[in-house]
């Protein structure tokens, strides 16, 4: 991880967002949302600046924060998103509909192990989105890869789980078993013959996942 300096010093370079995307970060800030942190979302968000999908899986949309940051680069995207929680579905939607960008974004209700038909009627993306439960991220990537183009990327957010996956010794079990798993996904997935990965360590670690074309 950066250090804490220049982390701050970076994050102090960033823009402020606009008013609607401003009051989505307190919200988050004050309940507790693990939005992405903003230098991951930043470098997700300028990768998508130079792929330029069209379309775009989310899995995990939470209050709909970093889908509405997608669609602002990404006027001509649609976005689909998946979640779960049915708290923050009504929060996410709220929120999508004050956007003027609401018409990109298609909330997927329910849990992404068992939504595959659903999302395979919007198929094929270009980009796919993976930020939702850490335990799952295998699944979720072998499921919905799939549905991914050829040449298209896939985005695998808190893979470095704040630095934690190069910690020796973690004496909590639930958080050693989730570490645990994080660590082997990310060496299925850096060893993984259909894709070149490379893991970021901004944010809470960002994984590029690019898919191998058919010819070089
Ligand atoms: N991408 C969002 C943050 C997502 S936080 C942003 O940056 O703005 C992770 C979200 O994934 C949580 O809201 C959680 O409820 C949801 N989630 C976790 N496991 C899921 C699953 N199996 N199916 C659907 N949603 C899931
Ligand atoms: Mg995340």
């Amino acid at each position: 991880m950066l250090n804490e300096k220049l982390h701050s010093y970076i994050e102090g370079l960033i823009s402020e967002r606009n008013l609607l995307l401003t009051e989505m970060e307190n919200y988050a800030s004050v309940h507790n949302v693990p939005i992405m942190e903003l230098s991951g979302i930043e470098t997700m968000l300028q990768l998508l600046r130079i792929h330029h999908p069209q379309k775009i899986l989310e899995v995990g949309t939470a209050i709909g924060y970093s889908a509405l940051r997608m669609v602002h680069v990404l006027p001509n995207a649609q976005i689909v998103t998946i979640e779960r929680d049915l708290e923050r579905i009504q929060v996410a939607e709220q929120f999508i509909n004050r956007s003027e960008h609401s018409d990109q974004i298609t909330l997927i209700k329910g849990d992404a192990l068992e939504v595959e038909d659903a999302i395979s009627r919007h198929a094929p993306f270009d980009v796919i989105f993976i930020d939702a439960a850490k335990g799952q991220y295998k699944k979720f990537f072998e499921i919905y890869s799939k549905y991914l183009n050829n040449d298209g990327m896939i985005i695998t957010d808190n893979v470095l789980f704040k630095g934690l996956v190069a910690e020796p010794v973690i004496e909590t079990k639930r958080i050693r078993n989730l570490v645990k798993k994080i660590d082997e996904f990310n060496h299925w997935l850096m060893s993984h013959p259909s894709y070149d990965t490379v893991i970021l360590p901004v944010g809470d670690g960002v994984a590029i996942s690019k898919r191998r074309g058919e010819s070089i």
